[in-house]
């Protein structure tokens, strides 16, 4: 076959033409399951938002009528130029605004210090994290992938792992038997939906697509670069342009916009073609991909016998 026939059909079918691109199999699509509340756990205040983050999904759970909390474990104090105090408080305050653009309804600070999490005591922050299930109870937790194959951050891995130790944990009585005199019985999280870096490292293997409308895009677009004490620094267009100039090339849409502005264009732009490239690998026009461990992750035995022999009445 031709290079450019395969190229045209690569292209038909939404697959990688190239010999290094792995052509995987779309993900199932993902329904949103039953229930109204979900959590979303994450070491800092844009972890919602990044290009393999849950924004889109968020979006999409509020649109279906869930509410939601978004618990912040850092202090965020080195992420910013203008001194730890100060970023602390930038940063909570972009956080509350951007979750709300989602959707959210409340931001809960744990103010762990930022990068320095690996000398706190696990159990302590995995404590907080049962404490909060079991007074929110949400039938989805969104984080990072305790089990993900590479992260560098040591906050996102302590976060993480706590999480998953604390999804497991909540459900038993035995464990913070105080939770239940402050009116925090045991919980059972049914879903947890796990995001994973996937711009180093070995990669990752989501196992579900969640599709997403434009509307919902467009909010996680936003939502994104309203952390803008890390997202819009003009320096990002300016390099763009100063690249694009010396080939002779420009962005017609960019005219006429300062670079700050480009910048919050190009964010968006940024958003909406991760978000339509995940929706293309898997059959739809806009998704992203999570790891879902559902209700019957312990017996999925019982699971395909049940899928196999359940009829209706
Ligand atoms: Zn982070």
């Amino acid at each position: 076959m031709s290079r450019p026939l395969v190229k045209l059909l690569a292209k038909l079918l939404a697959v990688c033409a190239g010999a290094a691109c792995a052509v995987a199999a779309p993900l199932p699509l993902g329904e949103i399951p039953s229930g109204g509340r979900f959590l979303v756990i994450q070491p800092h205040h844009d972890d919602h938002t990044w290009q393999y983050g849950h924004g889109g999904f968020i979006a999409k759970l509020v649109d279906a009528g869930w509410k939601g909390v978004y618990v912040r474990a850092s202090n965020d104090e080195k992420d910013g130029s203008s001194g730890w105090g100060r970023n602390d408080q930038i940063n909570e305050s972009e956080a509350i605004e951007a979750t709300s653009h989602l959707g959210i309804e409340k931001v809960v600070s744990l103010n762990w210090r930022n990068d320095h999490m690996s000398s706190i005591p696990g159990n302590e922050l995995r404590t907080q994290l049962i404490l909060l299930i079991r007074e929110l109870k949400p039938d989805i937790v969104m984080s990072y992938n305790p089990w993900g194959h590479y992260d560098r951050n040591p906050d996102h891995r302590k976060v993480a792992r706590a999480v998953g130790e604390a999804i497991w944990l909540s459900g038993f009585a035995t464990v913070n038997p105080e939770h239940a005199e402050v009116g925090a019985p045991p919980w059972r999280v049914p879903h947890a939906y796990f995001s994973q870096r996937s711009d180093y490292g070995k990669g990752y293997e989501p196992n579900v697509a969640i599709e997403l409308n434009a509307e919902q895009v467009a909010r996680k677009g936003r939502a994104y670069w309203l952390h803008r004490n890390v997202r819009l620094n003009p320096a990002t267009a300016r390099s763009i342009r100063a690249k694009l100039d010396a080939q002779g090339l420009e962005i017609p849409e960019l005219e006429g916009l300062d670079d700050e502005k480009a910048t919050e264009k190009l964010q968006e732009w940024f958003m909406e073609w991760i978000s339509r490239k995940r929706g293309e690998e898997n059959g739809v026009e806009f998704a992203e991909v999570f790891f879902h461990v559902g209700e019957w992750r312990a017996v999925p035995g019982l699971r395909r016998y049940l899928e196999e022999n359940v009829q209706p009445r």
